[in-house]
């Protein structure tokens, strides 16, 4: 492993990163907000915003209160000039987005897979709503794509595992990235998750490590330690919906037996309800979004399927909690829609199950945005593309 010695260039990219990000947990802040927080002196911030404000990057509001008690001008990200595009794929749609560099949706586009989920079908489509919305802003500067893809995702070749068939043959980093006009990052959805919700959703000086838990078609986990996502030797850490609670259980798409994502998914709670229903002789086949309101209102059959779910579930979230000993789990993705009776469900489980002290430590609850988190991560993972390269933002191409 080579040592870390750093150029003054390099530094100079680091200390610009860092305030962009800044700026975009702050809102609006002053400059010496800015050198306080940073620990740089009043002059490198002075540098740093001068050069912001000529690439249109930043803007100058009016007074503000600013440290100790004095009033100061207010500085914040500029959301007229740069926007990026969020991509979110998924088991049976995608949406393209455009968003402000604060993660504001502004325009999006929705379909649906009708037949085809062949990457040769799937991956022109989305290039196409990519180059429409593109051109709709064509007077202003969209800088990268973020793509947030289910998983199992390896990071470094590109590839899809076990979701749609013929995709692991390919690797969706190439075939996205060719022919597009600008940089495009991919990463697994619970990491796009857990990326949304401490860039927008909280505080995150406040935690060391945030799980955020997809809990949707599939079951995923995005884990963020220390300022950074947690991704392992390939890049599938987190991919806990893999992780087995019954080695006798039905063999999972992945290859292993009793998979969590067998027994806690959306589809297994569907699955569980429509089999309960048609037993009574019940007809037709219900979807999980007409799970969402008996759920809520204890309807009888929903509801005892619903807290089956949410036992295996916990299950899951006692293992997570035992790897990773998180400060905070947040539980997303569309079982999060059911509401508030999801974490508490899943606390009065684990509070039958483990001991008291490791409990009081994790903090579990309901993701921050009612818009699915991993497409607003999706366009977090194309502003922090930028926010590092920032080369970008003087309109240089560089891949
Ligand atoms: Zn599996």
């Amino acid at each position: 492993m080579k040592q870390g010695g750093k150029n003054l260039e390099v530094i100079q990219a680091m200390n610009r990163t860092l305030l962009l990000r800044l700026l975009q947990q702050n809102h609006i802040c002053s400059r010496a907000n800015l050198s306080e927080q940073s620990g740089l002196k009043q002059a490198t911030i002075t540098n740093i915003i001068n050069d912001f404000i000529s690439w249109e990057l930043v803007e100058e509001t009016g007074l503000i209160e600013g440290c100790k008690g004095r009033r100061a001008i207010g500085i914040r990200l500029n959301t007229e000039v740069f926007y990026v595009i969020g991509v979110r794929l998924s088991r049976k749609y995608f949406e393209v987005g455009i968003f402000t560099l604060m993660g504001e949706l502004v325009e999006e586009e929705y379909r649906e897979y009708i037949t085809d989920t062949k990457p040769s079908t799937v991956i022109p489509k989305i290039q196409e709503s990519i180059r429409r919305l593109i051109a709709r802003y064509a007077g202003k500067k969209v800088l990268a794509v973020g793509v947030a893809v289910p998983g199992p995702y390896y990071f470094e070749e590109g590839v899809i595992e076990a979701v749609f068939t013929d995709w692991e043959q390919v690797s969706i980093k190439s075939m996205l990235q060719e022919g597009m006009p600008l940089p495009v990052v991919i990463d697994h959805d619970a990491n796009a998750g857990v990326l949304a919700e401490c860039s927008f959703g909280l505080d995150p000086n406040l935690y060391e490590t945030v799980v955020y838990l997809a809990v949707g078609q599939g079951i995923g986990a995005g884990i963020y330690h220390e300022g950074k996502i947690f991704r392992g030797a390939a890049g599938i850490a987190g991919e806990i919906g893999h992780a087995s609670i019954n080695m006798d259980g039905p063999r999972c798409e992945c290859g292993n037996r009793g998979c969590l994502t067998c027994y806690a998914s959306t589809i297994a709670f569907m699955d569980r309800v429509n089999k309960r229903r048609k037993d009574l002789g019940f007809s037709p086949l219900l979807q999980f979004q007409d799970l969402i309101e008996p759920a809520q209102k204890k309807d009888e059959v929903v509801y005892s399927e619903f807290r089956t779910n949410m036992r295996y579930l916990s299950v899951g979230i006692i293992n997570l909690i035992y790897s990773y000993n998180p400060d905070l789990i947040i539980i997303g993705d569309e079982m999060s829609r059911i509401g508030e009776r999801v974490p508490e469900e899943i606390k009065y489980n684990i509070s039958q199950l483990m001991e008291r002290k490791v409990l009081k430590q994790a903090e579990i609850r309901l993701a921050a945005f009612e818009k699915d988190s991993a497409f607003i991560g999706a366009a977090e993972l194309a502003i922090d593309y930028a926010f590092v390269h920032t080369e970008l933002f003087r309109g240089e191409k560089i891949f």
